[in-house]
């Protein structure tokens, strides 16, 4: 049994990495400060299980991360600002998280000698890719994005400790995950829950950008697995291979909830949003992992499950009320100040 610190374990895959840890006998220390992101939700199924302690604080907080990682055996670095639209509108508050919140946790993972330290990063952080192209482990990293170039700082950071001290660090790029407990802000679920309720679903663009999707729970075990096999000073991409156009991803949630396509409204487009990410998981796989469920049974199982959690998911929209109301209702209004020229 390994005690573990998982922070931003209030959030979505930190949620889901808990649960696998616990799951498996290990203890369990979450560390997350709740922003609107974090949810006490999330918590309530954690905190029914045995084995595992909250700690509400702040990655950035140096005498926080002390303190909290004491006699850890491993860090998994889940807490992050992670909205990418969020991250047009407040680009210094995710730097500040993503990058000097890492750095900090790291810090302290040093002075504590912790054994192993997982940075949990993103596709997001190689750019966009060319038809056709994948993102091997060792492409460069070119972000384009507030959020993706404050994941790839603080990613950078991770590994450069691993190369001057010696720090244990090996760093996840996941692709997009999905499932259960993910905030109804994110792609997914946003047009998951309007379609249940018959509301309009906001498309970027033409939506025909492309990602590439895998379930949240083989996700977590993507992490596990790097986490327990993984090798000090390198990066594994989580990937599925499974890539689908965002424009095709509202149209099965649409059949799924038995909605009609009149429902998609196209709107302005995210300024600076990649058109395409998709990455190649070889060394991952190597290590002995494998997605379980694809794309057609998760989004089925996601869809069940946000029809049938509608509570959870109706408090957190009311708490982002005003942040709706820039991004869809005055999306012109909002995004035109963003642009110098
Ligand atoms: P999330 O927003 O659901 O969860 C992030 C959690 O971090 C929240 O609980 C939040 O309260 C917490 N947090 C934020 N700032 C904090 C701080 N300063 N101190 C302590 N806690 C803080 O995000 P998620 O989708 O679960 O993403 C988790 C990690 O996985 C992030 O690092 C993200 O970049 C990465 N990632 C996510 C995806 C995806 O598709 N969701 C894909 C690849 C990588």
């Amino acid at each position: 049994m390994s005690r573990v610190v998982v922070t931003g374990g209030a959030g979505f895959i930190g949620s889901h990495v808990c649960e696998a840890l616990l799951a498996r006998g290990d203890e369990v220390v979450c560390l997350d400060n709740l922003t609107d992101a974090g949810s006490a939700g999330n918590l309530e199924r954690l905190e029914a299980m045995p084995r595992f302690t909250f700690v509400k604080g702040d990655i950035a907080d140096a005498a926080t991360d002390r303190d909290t990682i004491a006699g850890a055996d491993a860090v998994v670095n889940c807490a992050a600002e992670t909205h990418v639209d969020r991250s047009l509108l407040t680009p210094a508050r995710f730097a500040h998280t993503d990058v000097f919140g890492a750095a900090t946790l790291l810090e302290a993972a040093l002075e504590a000698r912790i054994g192993r330290f997982v940075q949990v990063s993103t596709d997001e952080v190689y750019g966009p890719l060319a038809a056709g192209e994948a993102s091997e482990d060792v492409t460069p990293l070119r972000p384009t994005s507030p959020y993706a170039a404050s994941k790839a700082g603080g990613e950078l950071v991770a590994l450069s400790f691993a190369h001057t001290y010696g720090l244990d660090v090996r760093v996840t790029r996941g692709c997009n995950a999905y499932g259960p407990w993910q905030h109804p802000e994110k792609l997914i679920p946003l047009m998951t829950v309007r379609a249940l309720g018959g509301e309009r679903l906001p498309v970027y663009g033409d939506g025909l950008q492309q990602r590439e999707w895998c379930y949240v729970t083989d996700f977590a075990r993507g992490v596990l697995t790097v986490l327990d096999r993984g090798e000090r000073g390198k990066a594994f991409n989580i990937g599925t291979g499974e890539r689908v156009p965002n424009a095709d991803v509202v149209a099965r949630i649409l059949a799924l909830t038995g909605r009609d396509a009149a429902l998609v409204e196209h709107v302005i487009d995210r300024p600076g949003h990649d058109r395409r990410y998709a990455v190649d998981a070889t060394r991952l796989r190597g290590l002995g992992w494998r997605p379980e469920l694809d794309f057609e049974r998760g989004l089925a199982e996601t869809v069940a499950w946000y029809r049938a959690h509608e509570q959870w998911w109706r408090a957190l929209l009311d708490a982002s009320q005003e942040y709706f109301e820039r991004m869809y209702a005055r999306r012109a209004e909002t995004l035109a100040p963003l642009r110098s020229v």
